[in-house]
């Protein structure tokens, strides 16, 4: 099985070497055969090739059967650079982000319960950069003027609702549709349209809408309520970091992006500039991604060795997270990246 790695921008080349230690260990133990490349990209290849997204990385993001995608920094990109993480979502078709947010820490007093998966549409939206066919949808026609297109459409919506309805059947049946119909009343109003519709498709599992403003402070007042939550891109963006901070913090809070024919593990948080090259960033947010690559490949292929290796790893990470002994620093532990990536790494190899 072909795996790519990018290992991105700021802690991004950190925990991607993390995580690779923790697929070597599932490998030896699972015999999953896989044959790994890393290919630079970002500033990395911006310095060395002139571009953010090198063509070898286009190439192999089409023959690999997985990528582990590490962060990266856009915002330090000049002007006309490759956003990597658009193109890839762009052109894998990774309609859905779907972003768990569970606690994985024992709650400290005050915190609640909380146990969601929010399914975020990956395609349109307010993103400038994957909006448009060509072009781009944001523009500044006078120099006082700036103006910003977000796209819905049926399809996209209905999509992302399929997939959240499919979520929920295989966890507590119950969806809550995120929206802002109220104000947007067509553009949103379209997007509950289509989630009404799927939701007719299955009768046992219940669907409740929140306005966005109330969804914001509901995740923090009452985070257990909620099951899966699916929502439009940057709605889904946000509240996708408001969750996994009330779930324990970014470090820990992973993703997947996935379309019908392929999957990418993306962590929820950015290149987190501010501790980059300090090997202090903690990995678990990129090997919980990981993890949920390997139970899209998995059930993909038919291949029960890859869900085994995914419950290793996903189990193996919080073990790590259990100790504050082993913890990283933003979780209040003293461990470095690579030290964190030893204890996961020994636990998966049954150490
Ligand atoms: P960020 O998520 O990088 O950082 C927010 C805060 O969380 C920082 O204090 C950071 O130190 C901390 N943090 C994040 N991940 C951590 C980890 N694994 N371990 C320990 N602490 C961690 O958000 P930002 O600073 O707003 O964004 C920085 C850059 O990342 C920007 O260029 C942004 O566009 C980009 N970004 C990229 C992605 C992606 O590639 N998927 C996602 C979000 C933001």
């Amino acid at each position: 099985m072909k795996l790519l790695v990018l290992p991105g921008d700021g802690i991004g080349p950190d925990i991607a070497e993390a995580t690779r230690l923790a697929l070597a260990a599932l490998d030896r133990k699972f015999s999953l055969g896989l044959e790994i490349e890393e290919v630079p990209i970002g500033l990395a290849s911006l310095k060395t090739e002139g571009t953010t997204w090198p063509s070898l990385a286009n190439d192999r993001l089409h023959t690999a059967d997985g990528v582990v995608m590490a962060p990266v920094d856009t915002y330090e990109y000049p002007e006309g650079q490759v956003n990597p993480s658009s193109m890839v979502r762009r052109s894998l078709d990774l309609y859905a982000n779907i972003r768990p947010a569970r606690r994985r820490l024992p709650a400290q007093p005050g915190e609640k319960p909380i146990d969601l998966v929010l399914v975020r549409e990956n395609t349109e939206g307010f993103y400038a950069d994957r909006n448009m066919a060509m072009g781009s949808g944001e523009f500044r026609p006078t120099e006082d003027v700036a103006l910003a297109v977000r796209k819905i459409t049926r399809s996209a919506s209905t999509r992302i609702a399929r997939t959240a309805f499919e979520a929920a059947r295989k966890r507590r049946s119950h969806v809550t549709a995120v929206h802002k119909a109220n104000v947007l009343k067509l553009s949103d109003g379209l997007f509950l349209e289509a989630v009404r519709a799927v939701a007719k498709e299955y009768p046992d599992v219940e669907l409740d809408e929140v306005i966005i403003d109330a969804m914001a402070a509901l995740l923090v007042r009452d985070p257990g309520r909620f099951d899966v939550v699916v929502t439009t891109n940057m709605y889904g963006d946000i509240l996708s970091d408001e969750a996994g901070e009330i779930a324990g913090g970014l470090g820990i809070a992973p993703a997947l992006n996935a379309g019908a024919d392929h999957a990418v593990a993306q962590a929820v948080h950015g290149s987190a500039p501010d501790i980059a090259g300090q090997g202090i960033a903690n990995p678990s947010a990129l090997m919980l991604s990981t993890a949920m690559l390997l139970t899209w490949l998995g059930d993909r292929h038919g291949k029960s060795a890859f869900t085994e290796a995914a419950q290793a790893l996903d189990q193996a990470v919080d073990m790590a997270l259990a100790n504050p002994a082993t913890r990283t620093r933003d979780l209040g532990g003293s461990a470095g990246t690579m030290a964190f990536a030893e204890t996961v790494a020994t636990a998966v190899s049954g150490g």
